[in-house]
């Protein structure tokens, strides 16, 4: 029986997970569940569920969510201290890493440092500190599978020895795909007016709003680029980004011998969940397989004019230290202004440029030094914002 904490157990990969979880109550236990807000969602998971822990953003929401429980036997505790207390808890066995943005990074490092099973969705904690965090995972021998459906696919299609180096298993490259998002068609004119609620439609997958307009700028696949990177020890030049509408190869690797592996399925995270869930076994996701016959497959190179946020990623990688955690915080704070209405959909990446110009980059050895860029930068990105005020 392995003991789960679900951080983000609201979103749509925490839903993803416990719809898997479901299938299988005799491998899997809920230990702990945590939200940000939804408070009536997790008061009715924690029912369900009856995890040890649930975990709110605030001590105020503390009695408003045993309000909404009165019966259930969950402990309430609230806070980052306490995300951190239950992902790193000795009787919790696996965590799933599936808060959105930056707020991930303590709590999934904490449970990486504690040797956890760690099932990472949230990208951006890797990708603010790569380095510290894969040098904890070596350190604390956690153990790390990615849930991101891409890196998911690159797993599978990796000799079970790719620790060794790609070099060393005969792997030349790695082609990530990426649907192109609801705006793949739209001139450089249309981009200029789409709205929030346009960028949130997306084709292929249903997610959270932060991811879904990342998938509408490209800026998803930029920081997946960096996260593949990381999770590989792929030089970014190794990693090429491959323009694919119908999400049904998720990516592939390619083999110094002509051989190319890829995983296929229907578009749908409980796949990648259920694969690491189980790994290294298989066990039922309830997704329905692939029929090739109702699908065609298309290939595209990426535009880099009209979607620059692919550009700016791959820079901030290669200029590495902190460019990556400002690039991370100054796409945040442009995403959230964009959801509020605040800035044009066009003017993400040029806010994301103005801050990565603007703002020295040192390098990231201690999560300090991380945490003080992603401030400033968040900083620099509000001051940016006013001039739209
Ligand atoms: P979501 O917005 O649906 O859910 C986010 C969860 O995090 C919610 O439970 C929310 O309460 C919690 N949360 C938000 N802000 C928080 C904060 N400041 N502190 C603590 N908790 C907070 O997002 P999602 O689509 O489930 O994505 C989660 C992560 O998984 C993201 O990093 C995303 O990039 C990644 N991911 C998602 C998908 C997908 O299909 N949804 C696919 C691949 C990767
Ligand atoms: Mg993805």
């Amino acid at each position: 029986m392995q003991r789960l904490t679900i951080l983000g157990a609201t979103g749509s990969i925490g839903q993803s997970t416990l719809a898997v979880v479901d299938l299988h109550p005799e491998r899997y236990q809920v230990f702990a569940l945590t939200a940000y807000s939804r408070l009536e969602e997790l008061a009715a998971l924690c029912v369900q569920y009856q995890p040890r822990y649930a975990v709110v953003a605030i001590p105020e929401d503390i009695s408003r969510l045993q309000a909404l429980m009165p019966t259930a036997g969950t402990e309430v505790l609230a806070g980052a201290e306490a995300l951190a207390a239950v992902a790193s808890h000795a009787d919790c066995d696996t965590v799933m890493a599936a808060i959105v943005g930056a707020a991930g990074l303590l709590p999934t490092l904490a449970a990486v440092k504690a040797g956890k099973r760690v099932l990472l969705a949230n990208k951006e904690a890797l990708v603010m500190a790569g380095d510290l965090f894969m040098q904890a995972v070596a350190e604390h021998k956690a153990t790390l599978l990615p849930i991101d459906s891409e890196h998911n696919a690159i797993f599978q299609s990796l000799p079970c020895n790719y620790a060794q180096g790609l070099a060393n298993v005969g792997v030349e490259r790695i082609l990530l795909t990426a649907s192109g998002g609801p705006f793949r068609e739209f001139t450089a004119e249309q981009l200029a007016t789409v709205t929030p609620a346009q960028a949130c439609k997306h084709p292929n997958w249903v997610m959270g709003r932060k991811i879904s307009v990342d998938s509408a700028t490209l800026m998803n696949k930029g920081l997946e680029l960096i996260e593949a990177c990381w999770l590989f020890a792929a030089r970014p030049d190794q990693v090429h980004i491959v323009i694919h509408p119908q999400s049904i190869i998720h990516s592939l690797v390619q083999y110094v011998d002509g051989s190319t592996l890829a995983q296929l399925g229907n578009p749908d995270m409980r796949t990648p969940i259920a694969n690491a869930l189980a790994w290294p076994e298989r066990i039922q996701a309830g997704v329905s397989a692939l029929n090739l016959f109702q699908h065609q497959l298309d290939f595209f190179p990426p535009d880099e004019s009209r979607f620059p946020c692919l550009r700016l990623a791959r820079q901030a990688m290669a200029k590495g230290g902190t460019a990556p955690a400002i690039l991370n915080a100054a796409n945040e704070v442009a995403v959230e202004a964009f959801l509020a209405g605040k800035l044009p959909f066009i003017a993400i990446p040029q806010l994301i440029e103005a801050v990565l110009t603007q703002l020295p980059m040192s390098p990231a050895n201690n999560l300090d030094t991380i945490l003080h860029a992603d401030h400033a930068a968040r900083v620099l990105a509000q001051q940016w914002l006013s001039q739209y005020s």
